[in-house]
């Protein structure tokens, strides 16, 4: 089965995936800024599970340009990404 991504609004992915939606990137782990952290949500027509990962990643870099994301273990359809304004990175520290 071939992986489908496709972007939520934030309104859209508190219907599915509440807990998602209150885990926020806070801090860049590459250059340490805080500011204007873009979040974004996108749904899978697949479980978000580490059998599935290699096929999100290679369909998330390849539509959307990214490379990490996070997920709900409960709607774990669901995934979010975050990109630093500053410096582009994605890995951030994240918090609850
Ligand atoms: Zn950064």
């Amino acid at each position: 089965m071939k992986t489908q991504i496709t972007e939520l609004t934030k309104k859209e992915t508190r219907k599915l995936s509440e807990g998602l939606v209150d885990f926020n990137p806070i801090k860049c782990y590459n250059c340490g800024n805080r500011k204007g952290i873009k979040q974004r949500f996108f749904l899978l027509n697949a479980s978000a599970s580490e059998e599935n990962h290699e096929k999100i990643k290679k369909a998330l870099i390849k539509k959307f340009g990214l490379t990490y994301y996070g997920f709900d273990n409960e709607k774990d359809k669901v995934i979010t990404t975050a990109k630093c304004p500053e410096c582009d990175g994605e890995k951030m520290e994240w918090e609850y």
